[in-house]
């Protein structure tokens, strides 16, 4: 039970994230007037961070969401000091050989940085409330699919070695907990309304602004990003992910293809976006063409799968 959602949850990830890459950083009127809708894969745009990038490859948001999950595989539960230990040896590549540096953010290297050089976990991350945490969290929401104070207290962890600002640590616990929900075919709604309960523990803003998708959702596109926002902040990327997921609760290519057609941040909100739709529908709702073109699909179905076998042993009976 639940093995496509789980496959659905990772695969719909990267999916997002290697469809979004392409209009990473464009406003909503630039990708229209480029391109009027993108709806399929394409290269990195030249003169961006990912220009390096060819249809079909993923950013540092599949690379960190990847790192997280090998981290848990490993250590069979959620290790604060295995997962900090794979990021710096990350870090460490990106270090020296430039090049392979796929958009990870100021905040993240910072940290890995800290980290590097001997600084705790739980001090190690920066303080600006960028959206890296939210974006990588999925697996601590495949992890724990039913139990929402451990994923809570998870979530948190994951998030503190990069980043330690409350709206962002609200965001990572959002967003774990819509995964969450999302497996067990929860409605929209209840998803958003826990999300934002939770988040608002840790920033009020940011759980309002998630309370609200829920009227949202019924407004033009246009209207919506521009009143909700699409930085990179987390108050921006996590809930225009909810309103894609939410406009579109039963369609994973329409939630998708609204998330990078946004503007802005639009590999992490397609990223989140994709984690969501993916764990509601399960991996039989993404296009085949989707899946056939992703980098690496075969290892990120195997790791979801793995990441079942202890889901499931961690699920109440
Ligand atoms: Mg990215």
């Amino acid at each position: 039970m639940y093995q496509k959602q789980y496959t659905g949850c990772l695969l719909g990830s990267a999916v997002g994230d290697a469809l979004g890459m392409q209009t990473e950083g464009m406003s909503l009127g630039e990708i229209k007037q480029k391109f009027n809708i993108v709806f399929d894969y394409g290269p990195g745009m030249p003169g961006s961070p990912n220009e390096k990038l060819r249809p079909g490859q993923y950013t540092d948001d599949t690379e960190q969401t990847l790192i997280l999950t090998r981290s848990i595989l490993e250590a069979g539960k959620f290790d604060p000091v295995l997962f900090s230990k794979k990021l710096v040896e990350h870090y460490a590549m990106i270090v020296s050989h430039p090049g392979s540096n796929r958009g990870w953010g100021r905040t993240s290297l910072d940290s890995c940085k800290r980290l590097q050089s001997g600084t705790p976990w739980k001090e190690s991350g920066g303080d600006s409330p960028t959206c890296g945490s939210s974006m990588r969290v999925s697996p601590i929401g495949l992890l724990y699919p039913d139990n929402l104070e451990q994923l809570e207290r998870t979530a948190v962890d994951s998030s503190l070695p990069t980043h330690r600002h409350p709206e962002s640590i609200g965001g990572a616990v959002a967003v774990a907990s819509a995964v969450s929900l999302a497996i067990t075919n929860t409605s929209p709604d209840i998803v958003l309304k826990t999300a934002g309960s939770l988040a608002k523990k840790y920033d009020p803003v940011l759980g309002n602004k998630i309370f609200s998708i829920e009227k949202m959702r019924y407004m033009p596109e246009l209207n919506a990003f521009s009143a909700i926002g699409t930085s990179l902040m987390t108050r921006d990327v996590v809930p225009s992910a909810f309103y894609c997921f939410s406009k579109n609760p039963l369609d994973f290519s329409r939630a998708i293809l609204t998330a990078i057609n946004a503007g802005g941040d639009t590999d992490s909100i397609a990223a989140i976006t994709g984690a969501v739709s993916g764990a509601y529908l399960g991996i039989d709702a993404i296009p085949k063409k989707w899946l056939d073109g992703l980098e690496n699909r075969d290892e990120i179905e195997s790791l979801a799968l793995e990441l079942w076998e202890i889901g499931r042993h961690n699920m109440k009976e």
